[in-house]
């Protein structure tokens, strides 16, 4: 039984029902549920839990949006304004390298080239016309020159610009965040973003999907939806995964306010509200893609998280900060499988590739081939010794 309900709640209890034998239900009964949530744990099976070892490669920090949540962006005449040169990256990669890291997380802002003329300038000196061929760039050397192998949240892309991506990175991503658009408008969260329009992001997972890209996307919550856009959002997610397959995971993200940002004052997602969240992705998309939560920002102890379907915490570095969350470290890795393993789950290190992927021909580039025949057995998740705790 997917979900066990108790005490039996009439009304929620047979919205539950509908959605254990596998039927979708109406975004209100969706509503329905999360409420329902929000006071009551599912009761799911125990299976095994990933991470992904990795170093983040922030290319650069400028970016043409201004989401008023982030504090990763900076402006070009900011002293903490920085793009890394390839030297740099490639610097940063074999540290990982030494550290057993087996993938580079490429992070960085949307088409900065696009605002500030003097960033465009800089990349021509360098050879570039914008910041996607050089990311293509960086990729290939970290490829070429190291042992990992990259994935990229590269803004958002075009076909074309996916297409040739695919050739340099095993695997890409970018937060659907919602699909409202009223989080667009004056005062809320999206306002002045254009990267961040839901129709742009939909249509770039899209375009993943149909160019095969295994791929990462998720929600952010608590940055001014309602729960009914919660609910849109992941079944938009559904209606995209059930055409295409490749959505690895989806990350359930909760806001958390930070200095100097239009949203410092805003208010976090309680923890029944996010926790419910959880439960919601797990009851939507469960079965057909990995849920995943950020295990830096958790306000919870971790284990709550697992109990409520997730089954992935995503790239954990042993070198570098989250850039995107810089007030927050990575949990202990070795405490956390142990903990896991005393509740009765494994604790596996996975590539940026999942399983499946790697598994079924088609999805990643031959030009990783090698180093994911090393890295993986026969499940698809790294074996030893290479695996890191
Ligand atoms: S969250 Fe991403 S898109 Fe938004 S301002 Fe920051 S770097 Fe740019």
């Amino acid at each position: 039984m997917l979900f066990e309900v108790v005490p039996p709640v009439s009304g929620v209890e047979e919205i539950l029902f509908k959605a254990g034998e596998g039927r979708i239900l109406s975004v209100d009964e969706y509503v329905q549920v999360y409420d329902f949530f929000t006071r009551h744990r599912p009761n799911l099976d125990k299976s095994t839990i990933t991470y992904s070892r990795k170093v983040f490669i922030p290319l650069t920090n400028l970016c043409r949006d201004s989401c008023g949540y982030c504090v990763f962006a900076k402006k070009p005449w900011d002293t903490r304004a920085k793009t890394y040169t390839l030297d740099e990256v490639i610097s940063i990669a074999r540290i990982g390298e030494k550290l057993g890291c087996k993938e580079a997380l490429f992070s960085l802002g949307d088409k900065p080239e696009l605002a500030y003329p003097e960033f465009s300038e800089y990349l021509s000196r360098l050879g570039f016309r914008s910041t996607v061929e050089y990311l293509i760039h960086a990729c290939d050397k970290v490829n070429t020159l190291t042992s990992l192998i990259p994935h990229v949240n590269p803004g958002t892309l075009s076909w074309s610009q996916m297409k040739e991506m695919k050739n340099v990175c095993a695997s890409m991503g970018v937060m659907l965040e919602n699909v409202s658009e009223r989080l667009m408008e004056k005062g809320m969260a999206h306002e002045n973003c254009p990267d961040k329009h839901p129709k742009a992001r939909i249509a770039m997972i899209k375009a993943a999907g149909s160019l095969k890209i295994p791929f990462t996307t998720g929600i952010l919550v608590g940055i001014g939806e309602t729960v009914r856009e919660r609910v849109e959002s992941l079944l938009a997610l559904r209606t995209i995964q059930l055409e295409f397959g490749h959505i690895q995971e989806v990350i359930i993200q909760n806001f958390r306010p930070k200095m100097d940002t239009r949203m410092s004052n805003f208010p976090e997602p309680q923890a029944e509200d996010f926790l419910a969240t959880i439960s919601l992705a797990h009851l939507i998309l469960g079965g057909l893609t990995t849920i995943q939560a950020p295990p830096n920002l958790a306000r919870v102890p971790l284990i709550e998280y697992v109990e409520r379907g997730v089954r992935d915490f995503g790239g954990i570095s042993p070198l570098t900060v989250d850039y995107i969350n810089p007030e927050a470290p990575w949990p202990h890795l070795r405490s956390l499988k142990g903990e896991l393993e005393r509740m009765g789950y494994s604790f596996r290190e996975r590539l940026c590739v999942y399983p499946r992927y790697i598994k079924e021909a088609g999805w990643v580039s031959r030009v990783f081939d090698e180093k994911i025949k090393e890295y993986v057995g026969d499940d698809g998740l790294v074996r030893p010794p290479w695996e890191a705790f």
